[in-house]
């Protein structure tokens, strides 16, 4: 049997800011179609890990690899090009604007090579819009100005914007702070939405939601992995116990 491939491999990733180590020595793998969620204490490193990943951040040393690319070299708008899409917490949504429009000006411009055939693209843009409108619970509410929408759906539309850019890996800040049940619960099954053909790298502090959606976690402190498996593994790590509840 051949093993699958990851989609990402972080080996030996080390970044200092004035000689402090805030990721240290990391390495983790994410496959294909996989929800993997990194947790950690404030100041583990988790940030700095998708800044490494999405290019915001230079690494110190060490090497991502996406897709077999390299990815430490590279700068953002190519990181964004080779399918890595990241959410930060503030909404880059724009208000005064549609559900329709903030879509349609998130698709990928320079994707269509025949420029001439406006028909042709429109139509690829119009269909792919009500595709991860409906993905992302806003089929009906296309026309609504975004301004217009509740907390969650403001969040599952800048997902959308992220979608229709197709990457291969989506990255999110603890994408259900300040979530109602219910949209936690719509968001958890969003997320097993898009892995159908991607993979989603998340931090999460809610430990309900990380059980409800991690196929595998992570647990970073001090820039290093502490522990690292399924939930169920992970909680009942007696290292991970000590970090969040000991001292
Ligand atoms: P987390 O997201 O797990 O809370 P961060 O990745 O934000 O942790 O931060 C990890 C550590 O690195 C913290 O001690 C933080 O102060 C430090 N850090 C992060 N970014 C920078 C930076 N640009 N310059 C200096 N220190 C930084």
């Amino acid at each position: 049997h051949q093993p699958k491939p990851f989609l990402l491999a972080v080996e030996g990733l080390t970044v200092s800011f004035d000689g402090f180590k805030a990721v240290n020595d990391l390495s983790f793998y994410v496959e294909e179609n996989e929800i993997r969620v990194i947790i950690g204490p404030n100041g583990a490193g988790k940030t700095t890990v998708l800044d490494l990943i999405c290019g915001k951040t230079r690494a110190t040393s060490g090497k991502i690899e996406f897709r077999g690319k390299e990815l430490t070299k590279l700068k953002e708008n190519q990181i964004v090009k080779a399918g890595v899409g990241r959410k930060f917490q503030t909404p880059s949504i724009y208000d005064d604007l549609t559900v329709f429009e903030n879509l349609e000006i998130s698709f990928p411009r320079g994707r269509t090579v025949f420029g001439a055939l406006t028909f042709t693209r429109d139509a690829t843009v119009r269909d792919r819009v009500h595709e991860v409108a409906e993905m992302i619970f806003l089929k009906d509410r296309l026309d609504m100005s975004a301004a217009l929408l509740s907390h969650g759906q403001k969040q599952w539309l800048e997902i959308g914007m992220l979608l229709i850019q197709d990457p291969d890996l989506l990255m999110l800040d603890e994408p259900v702070a300040g979530m109602s049940v219910s949209e936690r619960a719509k968001t958890a099954e969003l997320l097993n939405r898009i892995i159908k053909d991607r993979s989603v790298l998340v931090i999460e502090h809610d430990m309900k939601f990380v059980e409800d959606i991690a196929h595998k976690v992570t647990v970073l402190h001090q820039g290093q992995i502490l522990s690292e498996g399924t939930m169920e593994k992970v909680k009942n790590d007696p290292k991970v116990i000590e970090v969040y509840l000991g001292h």
